[in-house]
């Protein structure tokens, strides 16, 4: 059976735990504070934070710019759950956008939905192409003049909202850690983003996430950093590691804060996975997308993903394949067949109005077209350092077979 998306893990990764676990340090530390400079330097942004996934990371970013009830925050329908899930953890409405026919949000859907409520905008880098970050960025600015601050957001007197003066723009880059945009990393183009450490991301910790931040004047990237910092461990003024000082016990608590701080055990994995990023694992992903793309783009059957528009070009975590003809039903029908080869594949995402929760809060599939109509259709093919040329050229016959089995 070929899996779909095993992580990268061999000696080196092994080798670098264990020094962790035997340093004598194992929760947020030297090796934490570590990767963290590296993710700043390798997206060139001031400050990376490291926390233990994207949903706690980017759920502090909703609380720390005041988000709750009463205010609206545009998601595209074509995402996994957790770009939602947050805005309703903080008590406020998700307003669900189409996507384009590169899986991307629609930055003139956005434009159309912006009101007086919105308070933040979460363009989702589906499979890795980032979405067009500068397009919404504009959208954002422009609508300035409809953004209305909250007033008295924090008792310590800081307001983030009328420091910006319009609606944040977070960028879920769960996906695209290393992908690019004018030839600069992501990272370095929304207010804020977020990246995922999961398991089956392009980059692994085993479970984490991080935020790069990249706030415009007068933000303090600096100040940010230690306010994110101090959101994560419960709003207290001394992390574990200052507070291991000798006689440096005693600490306040400011406001009751979260609980999302990353370990250096995951910070270990994290620096190996970093290290071999662009040298290595991504090159391999590479190779692995081309060689999809020699077997189906000359297939009129088969669509193949977008890796590069404009100037913003994929990090190659996953390869979406479409089956333009397909039904839904076909399509999953195709899926079990694809199975019975020995070959595990995937759909990249079942769309938000499409899930029970969402769907009984009033969301509709029928307004997003774009989007049923790509994800009805799509299949997402194994792309994983460790998967051979022999193992591809598996995956391609398998699939191949299936759609003449299954559409005839
Ligand atoms: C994986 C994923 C997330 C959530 O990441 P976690 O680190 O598991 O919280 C968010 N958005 C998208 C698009 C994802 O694929």
């Amino acid at each position: 059976m070929i899996p779909f998306s095993p992580p990268r893990i061999d000696d080196r990764t092994i080798k670098a735990v264990e020094e962790a676990l035997r340093s004598g340090w194992i929760t947020t530390g030297p090796r934490t504070k570590e990767f963290e400079k590296r993710l700043a330097a390798y997206c060139g942004v001031d400050k990376v934070i490291a926390l233990n996934s994207w949903t706690n990371a980017c759920e502090l970013v909703l609380r720390w710019f005041g988000v709750g009830p009463g205010d609206e925050v545009i998601v595209p329908a074509y995402t996994y759950c957790a770009t939602a899930n947050i805005v309703m953890h903080v008590g406020a409405k998700p307003v669900l956008v189409d996507v384009l026919d590169d899986f991307t949000m629609d930055p003139l859907a956005v434009k159309r939905v912006l009101t007086n409520r919105t308070k933040a905008i979460i363009p989702v880098d589906i499979g890795g192409l980032p979405a067009n970050i500068k397009a919404i960025m504009r959208v954002a600015e422009e609508g300035c003049n409809l953004f209305t601050p909250k007033v008295n957001l924090r008792v310590d007197g800081s307001n983030p909202q009328m420091r910006l003066g319009r609606a944040l723009v977070i960028s879920d880059g769960a996906h695209s850690f290393g992908a690019s945009i004018g030839g600069k990393k992501v990272g370095a183009q929304a207010d804020i983003t977020g990246f995922s450490f999961h398991a089956v991301k392009n980059l692994t910790t085993a479970e984490g996430g991080a935020l790069a931040l990249n706030l415009p004047e007068p933000f303090q990237h600096e100040e940010l950093y230690r306010y994110f910092n101090t959101m994560s461990l419960h709003g207290q003024s001394k992390d574990a590691l200052a507070k291991n000082q000798p006689g440096a016990w005693r600490y306040d608590v400011a406001f009751p804060g979260w609980k999302c701080n990353m370990t250096d055990i995951q910070a270990a994995i994290g620096l190996v996975e970093l290290d071999r990023f662009d040298s290595d694992t991504t090159p391999r992903r590479k190779t692995i997308c081309e060689r999809y793309d020699a077997a189906f783009a000359g297939d009129g059957r088969f669509t193949t993903p977008t890796f590069r528009t404009g100037d913003r070009e994929s990090c190659y975590h996953l390869y979406m394949l479409r089956i333009p003809k397909a039904s839904e039903e076909q399509r999953d029908a195709i899926i079990t067949a694809i199975a019975k080869r020995d070959v595990s594949v995937n759909v990249h995402f079942i769309p938000l109005p499409k899930l029970s929760f969402y769907e009984g809060q009033g969301y509709r599939m029928a307004d997003h077209p774009n989007t049923y109509k790509l994800y009805s259709t799509e299949i997402s093919l194994p792309v994983y350092y460790d998967l051979t040329d022999a193992q591809v050229d598996q995956v391609t016959a398998a699939v191949k077979a299936a759609v003449n089995e299954v559409m005839g």
